[in-house]
């Protein structure tokens, strides 16, 4: 991932691997495990990803800077296709809305994996600060004639694009 990374793109192939890796574990691990946020709740999909009071807030942060509202349906595929079809119709923003969508989920994964397996934890705060930083890199690579600058970026994304 780290190679990927550096090359300032996320191949479909790993969206693909990443939430197969992530439905196969969580749907296939018989032990009931509980949040790793110790926020009392079982660990499944759904919580981990969008309920979690912990984790969930991530969604938050991020559709605010995004100008969407926040919504939490039972599933991580309804979320998905809500998420993205904010887009509305331009082609570009949905593109950019999907590649966020990834890379939120990514960043909750690697967080939950940096607790479970190394005990350390970052602020929602941080989290959401590298969702941005990574976003900014592929986004930027993949769509080189937008007009991509880090400060508008920062303070909203859609507005710097002119598709806000
Ligand atoms: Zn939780």
């Amino acid at each position: 991932m780290g190679k990927i990374l550096c090359s300032g793109q996320m191949s479909g192939l790993v969206k693909f691997r990443f939430v197969l890796g992530t439905l196969d574990y969580l749907t296939c691990h018989h032990n009931v495990r509980m949040c790793v946020t110790s926020c009392g709740s079982e660990e499944n999909l759904a919580h981990l990803f969008l309920h979690c009071k912990i984790f969930g807030s991530v969604w938050y942060y991020i559709s605010r800077w995004l100008g969407l509202s926040t919504i939490f349906p039972f599933s991580v595929g309804d979320h998905f296709n809500q998420f993205t079809i904010d887009g509305g119709v331009s082609k570009a923003r949905r593109s950019i809305l999907q590649v966020l969508w990834y890379a939120t989920m990514w960043e909750i994964w690697k967080e939950r994996n940096n607790m479970v397996f190394n005990g350390k934890e970052c602020s929602i705060m941080q989290m959401v600060d590298k969702i941005k930083s990574l976003t900014f890199v592929w986004l930027k690579a993949k769509f080189p004639s937008l007009p991509f600058n880090y400060h508008g970026w920062w303070l909203s994304l859609f507005t710097m694009l002119g598709t806000g």
